[in-house]
């Protein structure tokens, strides 16, 4: 499993080190604009927990955690008014993946229609 590098830009906004525009919190997760917001709606969900992508939480966390972050994107979309237009949720990993902030996020994107996932 990797390795959780605590200076990481969102450690420091769950610390309360850096400022964040909060949407939704609970035990386990919390919801915050994307600084540079690709959509009308653009909200990064994160665990709590020091987890580095889906496959390190998706291992190691418990219960509960898993449960509170999937509950708290379902209440987001619920919050932001994209479930019935629809949205797009992308959690980038590694390299590949083009992964920049090492700590698990998921992106909901909304608001507008988003064209097809990837380009050719
Ligand atoms: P990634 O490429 O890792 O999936 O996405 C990281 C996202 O975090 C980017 O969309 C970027 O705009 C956002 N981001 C980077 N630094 C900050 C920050 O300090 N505050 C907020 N709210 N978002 C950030």
């Amino acid at each position: 499993m990797p390795t959780y590098d605590d200076q990481n830009i969102f450690a420091k906004i769950l610390r309360g080190e850096i400022p964040n525009d909060t949407v939704y919190e609970n035990d386990h997760a919390l919801a915050f604009r994307d600084i540079r917001p690709q959509a009308p709606v653009h909200v990064l969900i994160i665990p709590k927990g020091p987890y580095v992508d889906f496959a390190h939480f998706a291992a190691e966390a418990s219960e509960a955690e898993i449960i509170g972050w999937m509950r708290a994107i379902a209440e987001v979309c619920k919050m932001e008014g994209v479930e019935a237009d629809g949205f797009r949720a992308i959690s980038n990993a590694g390299v590949n993946g083009v992964q920049e902030v090492p700590h698990l996020h998921v992106h909901i994107l909304g608001g507008r229609p988003l064209g097809r996932m990837l380009q050719p």
